[in-house]
């Protein structure tokens, strides 16, 4: 093993000191770039967000670390991203249209205590992935919400029913979930595994959801 290579790759000592001066410069373009974008903090990023992320950290890195690679490369891929991002902004804040373009749009997958019409044609988020959402809300059935809606930056925002119109609906924790069963030991009402609808399930009969037609699989509603 060449360790002066493993350690330098093909250049000296010199280079390291060339390195931090690099890096720091670069950190600097970055914090003034990001700080223009007026974004305060990253939590969530839109698709067009990231893009734009994902371009500057190629962009940043490289000068980094390459000796080939000037800094003046990396002002210039700066400087025109940062010029697209303030464009298409400007454009986004004029057109409807094009913001659903680029970032899409906020898109309800519950409705009234149940999966939407709309969640259940375009499965984007399954549900299961939606019910620890809800349970970081602490809510402990599907009944409890009126709305919910799945953000453009990826975030689900919540709606809750007020106290007095609380509804039977389907446990979202996991040792209620896990409880499923096709074949009901006692008629009562039920939630779909698949949507939240609820609905009367009789013992001994197989029934088939007539919300979303696509589950014969049962919880027990709660309240
Ligand atoms: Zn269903």
């Amino acid at each position: 093993m060449n360790w002066q290579e493993l350690l330098f790759g093909d250049e000296n000592y010199f280079f390291l000191v060339e390195i931090a001066i690099r890096s720091l410069v670069m950190f600097l373009f970055i914090f003034l770039g990001l700080r223009l974008t007026g974004k305060r903090a990253v939590t969530q990023l839109s698709i067009f967000e990231l893009l734009i992320i994902i371009a500057l950290g190629s962009a940043a890195g490289d000068p980094m670390l390459y000796r080939e690679v000037g800094i003046l490369n990396a002002l210039v891929v700066f400087t025109v991203t940062f010029l697209v991002y303030w464009l298409l902004t400007q454009l986004m804040e004029r057109s409807e249209k094009i913001e659903t373009l680029l970032e899409g749009k906020p898109y309800y997958i519950i409705r009234e205590g149940r999966a939407s019409r709309e969640s259940l044609t375009h499965k984007e988020l399954a549900m299961d992935e939606f019910f620890s959402t809800l349970r970081a809300y602490g809510i402990f059935q599907l009944g409890e919400v009126k709305e919910g809606v799945l953000e453009t930056s990826g975030n689900v925002s919540v709606l809750r029913f007020p106290e007095n119109e609380i509804r039977q609906g389907l446990p979202v924790w996991p040792d209620y979930l896990v409880k499923k069963t096709d074949h009901v030991s006692q008629s009562d009402i039920y939630a779909c595994t698949t949507c939240g609808n609820t609905q009367q399930v009789n013992t001994g009969e197989k029934t088939r959801c007539n919300y979303c037609q696509q589950n014969d699989e049962w919880v027990k509603a709660v309240k």
